[in-house]
This record gives C-alpha cells, structure tokens and sequence, in this order.
C-alpha cells in the first residue's frame, strides 16, 4: 500500500516538473518514457492508466474555479505556458567551395589513415563526423565515446540520441547539420585528451570549419568551446552568449551528457538551443563577446587537468 502511495506522489511530482518544463517552452526530454509523457501532456491526453478519470487539470471549470470544500487544500495551480516555438524551414548553406563535398571526403580519408598521435594504437574506428552539412550549423564536441568508436560516427551514443532530440526540438534533422569533435579517435577510457593529441589533431577541426563555412558554430561542453574560443573561463560563463571563432558566430552549451546527468541544466541548454536557431535564421543581432573578457576560473589550463563532461 505504501508503495503505492509512493509511486502516486512520484508520478504527481514528475507530472508538476514536466508540466513546469512545458510551460516553459521546453521541447525535449532524455528518455522515452518522459517523452511519452510529455506529448500526451502536450496534446492534452490522459495517460493509459487514467483514461477512466480525468486529468487533474482537466477538472478544472474553464469557465471559472471550482467550489472548495471548507478546509480543502488549495487546489494546484496549473503552470503558464509558453506557446511552443514554430520553426520554418532551415536556410541552406552559400558560399562554399563547389567541390566542398569532395574536400570533406579527402579530409576523412586522411583523418582514417592518421597516426599523428598515440591514440591511433588504440582506437577502432576514426570518428570523423556524422550529418550532411546542407545547412550550415556545426556542432563540435570533444571526443569520440565507446559508441562512437565502435561504430565510426559522431554522437551516437545516449548523448548523441539525446542530441538529435534536442537538434529536433528546435526544428532541424540531425542528418542535416554538422556534428563532429575536436579529436578524432577515442582517448582510451575517456580519459581527458592530452595537449599533444589536441595540438595534433585540431587542424582537422579547423579545416573543417573552413570547408563548410558554417553560419553558426554551437560548442558541446566545456573541452571544445575552450579549444576553439582559446579560453579559460568555465562553462557555466560561456554559455548562452555568442563569440566569433574566425569571424563565424560560436554558441557554447553544456554537453548532453551533462544533460543526462542534471536534467536541472535542460532549461538552460534549451535557451542556447532558441538562440542557435535564431542567429541560424535571422544573422547574428548584436556583437560578439570577445572570449577574453570572459574571467578563467582558475590559471591552470582547463585542457590539462580539468574534468570533462563526458563522452560524446
Ligand atoms: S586523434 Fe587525430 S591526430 Fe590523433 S591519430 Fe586520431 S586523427 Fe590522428
């Protein structure tokens, strides 16, 4: 019977948090069973169980608030929502090389023959990238994960999975972007990349990014926004705000697996997501803030010593 009751005040508290979530324009969540919940709440319809009884919410009189009971607790209040964002369709990507395409390919055929640095003894597969690139937004993340190693494609492990939900809330498909990390072979045990392997494999990075010429750069975790911005200041600083990586806009959020870890930072990476779709669409509205200004944390470079937020 207790257990019961514990479940029920279980389900009660996840229903408040993922309506709180909804009602604040929120469009992802990390597994199926949330999600599930989530689009029945967002269509209005009872969950299986409660077919027979009507949603709380749905007991309430549109028409106004119900008649209480003497001493009754005060009914909960039903979160205001944000209307969910409508997305049109992407802008494609200009100005490229027109044989950009087969510059990606060279690139790949030579990252997969590479043994720049040690990590070559120990990987499996070159993990060069996953997506087109048709529409000109780069996602850089840090390093392949065991998935990614096994299988030679970029975030596909239950990061990536919870990356392609969170690329899908704001109106875009995953095969049509550009995801791709800064090394390109698995550090063993994910352990934290060395500044010689950085040092060795960031070119790739950087040519990359020349080829494709993106729009817009969204940084995941803290090891490739530092790299690329040059930076020492925390994660927490750097998100949320647009630098310029050689003059092209650069939006840091925290990585999925943090995300997988503290659902509390969804809110957050949800906000960088709407100003990732929006500097996609309309340009960049305002000046970018120069790394720089942004305070380290501490003098030690992050890239030697600091702990990373996961695996792609
Ligand atoms: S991590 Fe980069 S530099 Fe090192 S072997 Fe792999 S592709 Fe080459």
């Amino acid at each position: 019977m207790r257990s019961k009751m514990d479940r029920e005040q279980i389900r009660k508290e996840l229903a408040l948090q993922l309506e709180g979530e909804i009602g604040r324009g929120i469009a992802f969540w990390a597994d199926e069973e949330w999600n599930a919940a989530a689009r029945r709440l967002l269509s209005r319809q009872p969950a299986p169980a409660e077919s027979a009884e009507p949603r709380e919410s749905a007991r309430v009189d549109p028409k106004g608030p119900p008649t209480e009971a003497p001493g009754a607790p005060a009914p909960r209040r039903t979160p205001r929502r944000t209307p969910r964002p409508q997305f049109g369709p992407p802008p494609l990507a200009t100005g490229r090389d027109p044989d950009w395409e087969a510059q990606l390919a060279a690139l790949s055929e030579e990252a997969h023959q590479c043994v720049k640095c040690r990590l070559h003894e120990t990987r499996r597969k070159v993990v060069v990238s996953s997506g087109s690139g048709r529409v000109p937004l780069v996602f850089a993340s840090e390093a392949p994960g065991a998935d990614e190693d096994a299988q030679g494609e970029a975030f596909v492990g239950r990061a990536g999975q919870l990356l392609t939900k969170i690329i899908a809330a704001i109106g875009l498909d995953r095969k049509d972007v550009y995801i791709c990390n800064v090394l390109k072979c698995r550090p063993p045990g994910n352990r934290n990349p060395m500044a010689d392997e950085i040092e060795s494999c960031t070119p790739y990075l950087q040519r990359q990014l020349a080829i494709l010429k993106p729009r817009l750069i969204c940084t995941l975790g803290l090891f490739a926004t530092q790299v690329l911005l040059e930076s020492k200041a925390p994660i927490g600083k750097l998100r949320g705000r647009v630098f310029r990586y050689q003059g092209i806009p650069l939006v840091p959020t925290y990585h999925p697996a943090a995300l997988l870890r503290n659902p509390n930072l969804k809110r957050n990476v949800w906000e960088d997501m709407l100003l990732v779709r929006k500097i996609l669409d309309e340009g960049l509205p305002a000046p970018a803030v120069p790394a720089e200004e942004v305070p380290a944390r501490s003098a030690k470079p992050r890239i030697e010593s600091g702990n990373l937020f996961g695996q792609s």
